[in-house]
């Protein structure tokens, strides 16, 4: 592919808006446009991995050299990643925290205790009911009114008390839904701050699968100052939906396995079947690059080799580089060949930002002995190399970056 045909626009400076240096590289690069945007190059590279995703399959992310984590889910850990991943490093499990599942622990088994009413003044939070009767938070149940969106139906959610909702494995099980209102925490025959499921009117029950395993729980009385201890589900209440409803954290133990999840702040590149190849690109430029630009391995670079012309005095190094260009792509490389009749010095900035393995420099001097120059991209060095041994010179150089 010819330089002047991808309309590459590279640039000294990092964009102002740039979210990490991986992103400010690819702007830089010319891969993505400043408004966040896939260029021809970037377009390019996105193709190109479709290819190799289909090539390696399972190997994909191996091959990319990129340390990820999980299988259906596929993560690239990462502190300003967008997404919150819950991950088991004794198995490999990782997931989405909001829908990560986890392995809860019931409470020791106690007989049934009868429910009692107990005034509980300014208890309004778990933390100040659990504080005033005494007991853990896990003693407790937590209640979380809602209505859903669709039909209005008021949805009445208990987790334990140490526990945390998950909104999106709500969402998953009842439909979108916002806060519901005073108003409608009322009319279903609860009060606020001192709800429970208990003798409600025409509300969807739904609770953690942890609250069945949960006894002698406090829960409000549905009067104003009030809890009752000692509620027990089955017996006081019964719910329209049992569920997995509560969020993992750093800690719990894996559901597969039993060892303790880790957190991390990650981008998500992959979910099931689907790719985001996008996300793929930027976590490629986060995990390879210098201070200078991209450093792609030979398997996941828009091309091979950045192939380029030093204008000359006395020789038309144009016509010579045109000449390697084709020997090169007939000999099965893929190459970027920079045409722009530009000086070295801003070649060579531009071949540095783009990241391709190894760089192909066509000069004056060199050529008129028969060689040109190569560079691996961390190399330091040029490695001078006669035009008759080209392609081998390379092959082997791409084979000693991949290693
Ligand atoms: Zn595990």
């Amino acid at each position: 592919m010819r330089y002047t045909d991808l309309h590459i626009q590279t640039q000294r400076e990092a964009p102002a808006n740039a979210r990490s240096e991986g992103h400010a590289l690819l702007v830089r690069a010319g891969y993505l446009s400043h408004a966040g945007g896939l260029t021809p190059l970037g377009q390019h590279q996105i193709t190109r991995l479709h290819t190799l995703a289909e090539k390696f399959g399972e190997d994909f992310f191996t091959r990319l050299g990129l340390k990820v984590i999980g299988k259906e889910q596929v993560f690239f850990p990462f502190e300003s990643g967008s997404v919150e991943a819950i991950h088991c490093p004794a198995c490999g499990y990782a997931a989405r925290q909001e829908l990560a599942a986890f392995k809860k622990a019931p409470l020791p088994a106690e007989a049934p205790l009868p429910p009692e009413k107990v005034l509980t003044p300014n208890c309004h939070t778990i933390e100040t009911l659990a504080n005033f009767l005494g007991i853990p938070q896990e003693k407790t149940a937590k209640a979380l009114m809602f209505t859903r969106i669709s039909d209005g139906k008021f949805i009445f959610v208990v987790v334990r008390g140490d526990m945390t909702l998950s909104e999106a494995k709500l969402r998953n099980l009842v439909g979108e839904f916002r806060l519901a209102t005073a108003a409608e925490i009322i009319q279903a025959g609860a009060e606020p701050g001192y709800a429970s499921p208990i003798g409600l009117r025409e509300a969807l029950v739904v609770v953690d699968d942890l609250i069945p395993h949960s006894a002698n729980l406090a829960a409000g009385a549905n009067e104003a100052g009030y809890h009752l201890i000692n509620t027990n589900y089955g017996r006081d209440y019964t719910a329209d939906h049992i569920a997995d409803l509560t969020l993992a954290h750093a800690g719990d133990p894996c559901f597969h396995c039993g060892n303790p999840l880790t957190q991390t702040r990650a981008m998500l590149l992959k979910d099931g079947s689907a790719i985001h190849f996008e996300a793929v690109l930027l976590a490629l430029a986060e995990a390879h690059h210098d201070e200078k630009g991209l450093i792609l391995p030979p398997g996941a670079a828009p091309f091979e080799i950045y192939l380029m012309h030093v204008p000359g005095k006395m020789l038309d190094t144009l016509a010579e580089a045109e000449k390697i260009y084709a020997d090169l792509q007939s000999a099965g490389l893929s190459v970027l060949f920079d045409d722009r009749n530009e000086r070295a010095g801003v070649k060579f900035n531009d071949a540095d930002l783009i990241g391709c393995p190894l760089r192909v420099t066509a000069g004056e001097r060199g050529l008129q002995s028969g060689t040109v120059e190569l560079k691996p991209r961390r190399a330091q060095d040029n490695i001078p190399c006669p035009l008759n041994e080209l392609p081998l010179q390379i092959r082997r150089l791409l084979d000693e970056s991949a290693q």
